[in-house]
């Protein structure tokens, strides 16, 4: 018999966390104009708004932190996470930055000009971001499997080998200045590439001459899929299976708030000598000296043993498999939730949860604030406030899908909050057929209004 998971650590320093009452939160949530973001840390009992930056260092983590060197240059923290990336990547140079957007920053001021065509499985929205801000167009090149979530894929952040192919064809191949694999695909739902596609997907880069990149965030929960799912992976180490990977591309960028478990942190590791030349000329000017490029020697020093952390399997089989066990504990409730449950998220499908709700009225939001009244838990609406207006018509832009996302941060809670949380889900929706109001914005930035907005609650 198969023992059930359990958490490869124990627990020895706790923060408390306030268990508030439900007449608190309603009173706090308007202060806060139904907006989750300008809500107090406080204010809220399980925050599950992103799994960047906010999971928990281990002991040895901690222990770095005294050792970190403070030097500007050279410092010893510096040469162990050196080490760390060459030694778990492979590639020949390394670059730190303060996190992961700054990476992008830097690398593709060096790589991405005007009128420039950067293909892809689904873009990250800062990596789309720095393309745009350049005057570049980044491409979606995703398996059309990926957008039907009650179809199960193994792999649903596979990249089309037809539409790359059509990319590379139609447009003047010098306009191609590398392609991009995010593994595990946020923009997806942390869904996970085989290593079949991004081996044929480098083979197809290679025949065009042109470099594959990865967006590496969630690369080590990418390659506990491959484990999981790839049989010719089942008996190979996570750390081999990074390596493999890796060895199919030219180089990466890396928020480290991801899987390299610290709270602030990124880097860029490349193999092109003239690339990395370029590069540190424009980390010395947005991020820092090479040696440090934002970060201290004491996130240098916890990076460096976090990147190892989250490479060992039963870590990650711990991690997964809570994420899973949220996502289908509220299956069986019938909360419906986008499939198969990715690696870092749960998603409400909330035009299936709360149909009741106009989508003029922001259901997605309604079903993020109800889950924070009743429970007191933080999650992140990704639907109609989220897509913002069309720049043309000042219109409301409607996404296929209205999303609530739960994101779990590593190592942090345990399964009985995951219990808890299934049973909040679980109350809401035995009375979802109650809510027939949404909310109206009152107040609304021109540009990234998720953030700032003001609404106000439909009597
Ligand atoms: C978080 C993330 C980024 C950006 O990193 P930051 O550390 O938040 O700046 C880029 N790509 C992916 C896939 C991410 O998940």
């Amino acid at each position: 018999m198969q023992l059930p998971y359990s958490e490869p650590y124990r627990i020895k320093m706790v923060e408390p966390i306030y268990k508030s009452t439900m007449e608190q939160r309603k009173q706090w949530i308007k202060e806060a104009h139904y907006n989750l973001f300008n809500l107090k840390s406080d204010q809220v009992y399980i925050d599950l708004l992103t799994d960047s930056g906010t999971g928990a260092m281990s002991d040895r983590q901690w222990a770095e932190i005294m050792l970190g060197d403070e030097s500007y240059a050279g410092s010893r923290s510096f040469q162990k996470l050196e080490a760390a990336v060459k030694d778990i990547t492979g590639y020949r140079f390394f670059i730190p930055t303060h996190q992961g957007r700054a990476a992008e920053n830097v690398l593709f001021s060096a790589m991405v000009k005007e009128g420039d065509i950067i293909p892809g499985n689904s873009h990250f929205d800062t990596t789309k971001g720095h393309i745009e801000f350049r005057k570049g167009t980044a491409i979606d090149c995703t398996i059309d499997e990926a957008f039907d979530t009650d179809l199960y894929h193994p792999f649903k952040g596979n990249i089309d080998l037809k539409k790359l192919k059509k990319v590379f064809d139609e447009n003047p191949i010098e306009k191609i200045p590398f392609a991009v694999l995010t593994v595990t695909c946020n923009t997806a739902g942390g869904q996970p590439v085989s290593m079949q596609n991004i081996k044929e997907v480098s083979a197809l880069c290679k025949s065009y001459g042109v470099p594959l990149y990865f967006d590496a965030a969630r690369y080590a929960e990418n390659c506990y899929f491959i484990k999981e799912r790839e049989a010719a992976y089942k008996d190979k180490s996570i750390k081999d299976i990074a390596a493999e990977l890796f060895s199919y591309g030219d180089g990466m960028t890396m928020s480290a708030k991801k899987d390299g478990l610290v709270n602030m942190g990124g880097f860029i590791a490349l193999n092109d000598e003239e690339v990395y030349r370029t590069a540190i000329t424009f980390n010395i000017m947005y991020e820092g000296f090479i040696t440090y490029g934002g970060m201290s020697g004491r996130a240098m020093g916890a990076l460096a043993v976090g990147l190892y952390e989250a490479l060992d399997y039963d870590y990650l089989a711990s991690r997964i498999t809570q994420v899973q066990y949220l996502g289908e504990k509220m299956a069986e409730f019938g909360v419906p939730v986008q499939k198969p449950i990715g690696g870092h998220a749960v998603y409400l499908d909330a035009n299936k949860f709360v149909p009741t709700i106009p989508r003029e009225e922001y259901r997605a939001q309604a079903l993020a604030v109800e889950l924070y009244i009743v429970a007191g838990v933080r999650g992140v609406e990704i639907g109609t406030i989220l897509a913002d207006r069309d720049p043309v018509t000042r219109e409301n832009r409607y996404p296929e899908l209205e999303l609530v996302r739960l994101a779990i941060p590593r190592r942090t809670y345990t399964h009985n909050h995951m219990e808890y949380l299934a049973a909040a889900l679980h109350r809401i929706y035995d009375t979802r057929n109650e809510a027939k109001n949404g909310y109206r914005i009152v107040w609304e930035a021109p540009i990234m209004r998720h953030f700032t907005v003001k609404l106000e609650k439909i009597e």
